[in-house]
């Protein structure tokens, strides 16, 4: 079986079914050079040696893994221990896959980077990277999350990063997403659009994936180190699924391991009000690449929700598509009701505020922590840190 995972995904970018490049000749084009310029620059060491040394010194990895023992006494059951990528420079993991997107876009002398965001996370991470290697970036954004998530886009502006507002559509992440890809097929030679997940034609979600393995990596050895043994359960929230790869892959052939990716269930799996894309959606096409998707019976992508702006995808990486189909990830869901509880909870019974994305984690968590035997143990992915939330739920709870 880890065979089959280490080779994940094929040449041409699937991952069993899903994957691939369904983007028109010009593009493929396009996408293949990045390929095949990744390919070469991964191998050398001179690539490999500056985004350790970044990972390192820069972004102060590794993150610790912390037991969470008041959180645990508190559930009575599971120990929970959390891997801090909160602690990370810029406040989450996706400044690992920034950091190596754009030391990519360097190497191939591109001219501009061009990226998507929900949240605003990934907007400021690829915004300190560019600022760090001296590419100009433009960020897309939806105005919805420009307002919700206004720390953010101050930082974006004040790394030097040209934000361009998004009014079409939910003026959400998808749209962003859209408005950013027009923006990059003006000129792929010059351009590289840096995804914000494990999404998107080949090879983003192959080279996503790649650059946050280093959370799975870390973890094993921290779990191992201080454990003697592998964690029970390992739990991350799912939007585009780059966190949750990251953390999982390195325990995919370890079958003891249970691996939970929890996305959000929005005002309820019931209404339309989620982004819940494993557990409602069926299989399509979107953003160029073949996967489990929100849609109606003609492909249409549905407006999706969450109160995580940094969930609220209509699709999700192939890779978990293949994942969910042979059973070796197990894909919950919790409600804002459920993350909002786990906000606070964390906040204040451990003094970690979490970001919104990850309180689904730590909801699931919390909820299987009962569950399971007092000597079981759950790793719980805490993927950000909730600064960038804390005005908007004191305003939503009216603390
Ligand atoms: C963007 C974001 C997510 C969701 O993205 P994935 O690609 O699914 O990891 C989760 N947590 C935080 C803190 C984020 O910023």
């Amino acid at each position: 079986m880890s065979q089959q995972f280490g080779e994940m995904p094929d040449k041409a970018g699937y991952f069993g079914e899903y994957g691939g490049q369904i983007i028109p000749p010009e593009l493929k084009v396009a996408m293949d050079k990045i390929s095949d310029a990744y390919e070469t620059v991964r191998q050398t060491r001179a690539f490999q040696d500056e985004l350790q040394e970044l990972y390192t010194h820069y972004v102060g990895r590794p993150s610790p893994i912390y037991f969470a023992k008041k959180l645990t006494e508190r559930q009575g059951g599971a120990r929970i221990f959390i891997k801090r990528e909160d602690l990370n420079h810029t406040g989450a993991h996706k400044i690992n896959h920034c950091l190596g997107q754009a030391l990519l876009a360097k190497f191939m002398g591109k001219t501009k980077v061009i990226a998507e965001t929900g949240a605003g996370q990934h907007g400021v991470a690829m915004a300190t990277a560019c600022a760090l290697v001296g590419l100009p970036c433009e960020i897309h954004m939806g105005v919805i999350d420009i307002e919700k998530e206004h720390p953010n886009v101050t930082k974006m502006k004040i790394l030097g990063a040209t934000l361009i507002p998004v009014t079409r559509g939910t003026q959400t992440l998808k749209d962003a997403v859209d408005s950013a890809f027009d923006e990059y097929v003006k000129d792929p030679d010059n351009f590289l659009y840096a995804i914000g997940s494990a999404v998107g034609p080949h090879p983003f979600p192959k080279m996503v994936r790649d650059f946050q393995m280093i959370i799975g990596k870390e973890s094993r050895e921290q779990f191992l180190a201080r454990e003697k043994k592998l964690p029970d359960m390992i739990v991350a929230c799912v939007g585009g699924g780059s966190n949750s790869i990251g953390m999982f892959t390195e325990f995919l052939p370890d079958e003891s391991v249970r691996l939970v990716g929890v996305e959000p269930a929005g005002k309820g799996l019931d209404t339309p009000d989620n982004a819940a894309t494993m557990t409602l959606g069926t299989k399509g096409t979107l953003h160029g690449y073949k996967c489990y998707a929100l849609q109606d019976k003609d492909g249409n992508t549905l407006p999706v929700y969450s109160i995580a702006s940094g969930l609220d995808y209509p699709g999700v990486g192939p890779q978990h598509c293949y994942l969910k189909d042979m059973g070796r990830v197990q894909y919950e869901s919790a409600t804002d009701q459920e993350c909002l509880d786990a906000f606070i909870t964390l906040s204040r019974v451990e003094g970690i505020i979490p970001a919104l994305e990850s309180a689904h984690a730590v909801a699931y968590a919390m909820r299987a922590a009962k569950e399971l035997g007092k000597d079981k143990t759950i790793l719980v992915n805490l993927s950000g840190r909730g600064d960038k939330d804390a005005d908007f739920v004191a305003d939503y709870l009216n603390l």
